[in-house]
């Protein structure tokens, strides 16, 4: 979450530095909202009984980036281009950061493919099994759930982001640096 939010500052200040924008408030608080925007499917899950250990699952309504950000784009992009470009950069990158660490993946082809990928790193319980190291997996989708269970941890939260794990570390660090970078831009 904290990446996320680093990244939709810096995506809003590119952005309106690409326009020739005056930098606004409303332009920087749009680039956070639309770095979430799709983890709203969280709350959807939540609602349907889900927890944070099945919360991989929440993935299955917004988090398809073939459809989400085209469509998130002309609909934007019908009122205002440069909002509809900032939609497409902070979910991009939202995409790119689920793919990279925490949960399971994005269906990236989805609906022509959908199998699960995740790049470089995935992280799992620290008391089980490892799972091998390699630079792009990919996942069958009825699989993932035994993929959950084999390999993750149910306390990710406060083992990855109160211990200070180095993914964790990243997410921070991006953030501090948007909020320095904004600092000097204004
Ligand atoms: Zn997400």
């Amino acid at each position: 979450m904290f990446l996320d939010i680093g990244v939709g500052i810096l995506a809003s200040l590119f952005v309106a530095h690409l326009y020739g924008l005056g930098l606004s408030l409303a332009f920087i608080l749009g680039g956070i909202f639309f770095s979430l925007l799709m983890d709203a499917d969280f709350v959807i899950h939540f609602a349907k009984g889900g927890t944070y250990n099945t919360g991989y699952r929440h993935r299955n309504l917004l988090h398809y980036p073939l459809l989400y950000i085209p469509i998130g784009m002309v609909v934007i992009g019908f009122f205002n281009h440069s909002w509809a470009i900032l939609f497409a950069i902070c979910s991009f990158f939202h995409f790119v950061h689920d793919s990279i660490g925490v949960g399971w993946d994005v269906q990236w082809l989805y609906p022509f493919d959908n199998r699960h990928f995740t790049l470089f790193y995935r992280y799992t319980s620290p008391i089980k099994e490892k799972l091998p190291r390699q630079f792009l997996y990919i996942w069958k989708h009825e699989d993932i759930d035994a993929l959950a269970k084999r390999y993750g941890d149910e306390h990710w939260i406060r083992n990855m982001y109160f211990k200070l794990h180095p993914y964790a570390l990243v997410e921070y660090a991006v953030f501090i640096v948007s909020l320095v970078v904004l600092y000097f831009y204004i």
